[in-house]
């Protein structure tokens, strides 16, 4: 069971491990409706080499990312199951970022998205609440992604005293199980089709942690504005008046 405080404020433990003291702008409070339009809950997997390589399941329940790290990522093999660890909720702001982290800041290395797409609690004879299901240790959802699909199911084996909750995810034999499927096989971003390693030689973005979520999303690339300056401006006047310079093949 989650603590009321966590109940009241999810984004307690994300905003505690960053520095939020240089601005006093609000830090993730971005509602699900700004972000996430349509009825459909949304998901996100990041596949992070941060210390560790591993892959961020995220699931938007109740205006947050409620996230697990699952160091050998999903796989749709209905066979195998994958040790997952419940990691503190991200801000729906990261719901689509791709790029780096700063080396040193918190989760510092190279992220992609994975895959995204959408998802909803199948929760037969029970309450559909998928953040009291959660809270319960055991979700049943189904997954419409691009490469994730079919149900899911999130249980968790223990609450360690200290440390994360470890939980189990696997996928129920349905029709859309593949057995020997190996997310390590399927590298590429959903977004850019770009690998980690090509995003982290040429990032599009920087996550810094330590900034309010709104903000902690920075273009890395300025785009190419085509600008006329004041000195070719004066050219062209020049040439227009047959001045100087103005049509001999020396200038
Ligand atoms: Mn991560």
């Amino acid at each position: 069971m989650p603590s009321d405080s966590a109940v009241k404020d999810p984004l307690k433990t994300y905003r505690r491990k960053r520095d939020f003291s240089r601005t006093s702008e609000p830090s993730g409070d971005t509602s699900a409706a700004e972000v996430g339009g349509g009825g459909s809950r949304r998901f996100v997997v990041q596949r992070h080499r941060a210390r560790r390589l591993h892959y961020d399941f995220r699931l938007e329940v109740d205006g947050v990312l409620v996230s697990w790290a699952v160091p050998k990522g999903p796989t749709l093999d209905p066979d195998v199951r994958r040790a997952a660890f419940h990691v503190e909720d991200h801000p729906l702001e990261y719901f689509d970022f791709e790029g780096v982290i700063p080396a040193g800041e918190y989760g510092g290395g190279d992220v992609i998205v994975w895959d995204a797409g959408s998802w909803e609690p199948h929760q037969a004879g029970k309450s559909a609440d998928p953040g009291r299901a959660i809270a319960a240790g055991e979700l049943h959802l189904d997954m419409w992604g691009e490469k994730l699909s079919g149900r899911f199911v999130l249980v968790r084996t223990s609450t360690p005293a200290s440390g994360k909750d470890e939980w189990l995810l696997l996928h129920k034999h349905d029709e859309y199980a593949v057995k020997g499927w190996n997310a390590e096989d399927h590298p590429q971003s959903v977004l850019s089709g770009r690998t980690n390693e090509e995003v982290k030689t040429d990032p599009d973005r920087m996550w810094r942690s330590d900034l309010p979520a709104a903000r902690a999303s920075i273009a890395l690339k300025a785009p190419v504005v085509e600008t006329v300056g004041a000195e070719e401006l004066a050219e062209l006047d020049t040439l227009a008046a047959g001045g100087p310079g103005g049509c001999t093949a020396a200038s």
